[in-house]
């Protein structure tokens, strides 16, 4: 046996590479008026694309994301189809067996219905049942998985026995529109005209995004937070 389990509770988001600023969304917007490379108010002429919803200057603008965040993080990150992936393939490497080990402070108990609901911390009783039934289902099922290959198994039959809490590394393209829209949805802030309850983790993983959205296209960024966060 040579693998054995690691455990992170991180959602790694590193920007591999970007074409965005906001000039760019303001010479795609002038070709409509034959006016690229005019004298133009920068924060003025976002906004207003923002507020009235002119989205497509906004789609020359693109980020591509390198995650390294568990299975059931991105599982709902692809649902975001107007982006562009790829993934770590469980069949022609071995997992690495790295696993989301729960922290203390992720929050625990669900109370409400569906459309109506938060999160509570729980118990101290209860923080520690799940962290070590956590663990230790991911170590049993590593240990499982190691030996699956040992025997000589496929890695793509051996695969099928981790869990979900398994981690995977995606590379995410997506064009700044479509990254507001992906805000709007997995950030919920006092900001937004429309409520959202996203995951826990995949809103760590949507604030760094943010943080880079905001470095990048600083007047863009401004006009969404301006307009409610919705996307153009
Ligand atoms: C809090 C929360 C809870 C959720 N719960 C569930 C759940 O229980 N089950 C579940 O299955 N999903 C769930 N989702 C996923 C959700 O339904 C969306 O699939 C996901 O948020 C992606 O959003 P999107 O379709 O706007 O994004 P994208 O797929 O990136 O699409 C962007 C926009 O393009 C347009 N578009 C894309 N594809 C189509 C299409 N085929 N037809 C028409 N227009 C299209 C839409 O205007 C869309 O808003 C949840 C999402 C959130 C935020």
């Amino acid at each position: 046996m040579t693998n054995k389990a690691t455990f992170c509770s991180d959602m790694s988001v590193d920007l591999v590479r970007c074409l965005a600023d906001d000039d760019i969304v303001i010479d795609s917007a002038r070709v409509s008026t034959n006016t690229v490379g005019a004298d133009t108010d920068v924060s003025r002429f976002i906004d207003f694309l923002v507020r009235d919803r002119h989205g497509s200057p906004f789609e020359h603008c693109v980020f591509t994301f390198a995650l390294d965040v568990p299975i059931f993080v991105a599982r709902e990150i692809m649902r975001h189809r107007i982006a562009s992936y790829s993934e770590e393939s469980g069949r022609y490497t071995a997992s690495r067996l790295k696993f989301y080990l729960l922290e203390s402070h992720r929050p625990l108990v669900q109370a409400g219905k569906p459309g109506d609901y938060k999160f509570t911390p729980g118990s101290q009783l209860q923080i520690d049942y799940a962290s070590i039934v956590n663990a230790s289902t991911c170590v049993e099922a590593a240990e499982t998985y190691q030996a699956m290959l040992d025997d000589g198994i496929a890695r793509e039959v051996a695969r099928m026995v981790l869990p979900v809490s398994t981690y995977t590394r995606i590379h995410m393209t997506i064009n700044a529109r479509s990254l507001m829209n992906f805000l709007s949805l997995r950030h919920a802030t006092k900001d937004s005209w429309y409520k959202t309850s996203p995951l826990y983790e995949i809103e760590l993983v949507a604030k760094q995004m943010e943080q880079q959205f905001k470095e990048f296209m600083p007047h863009t960024h401004a006009a969404f937070i301006e307009h409610g966060r919705i996307a153009p």
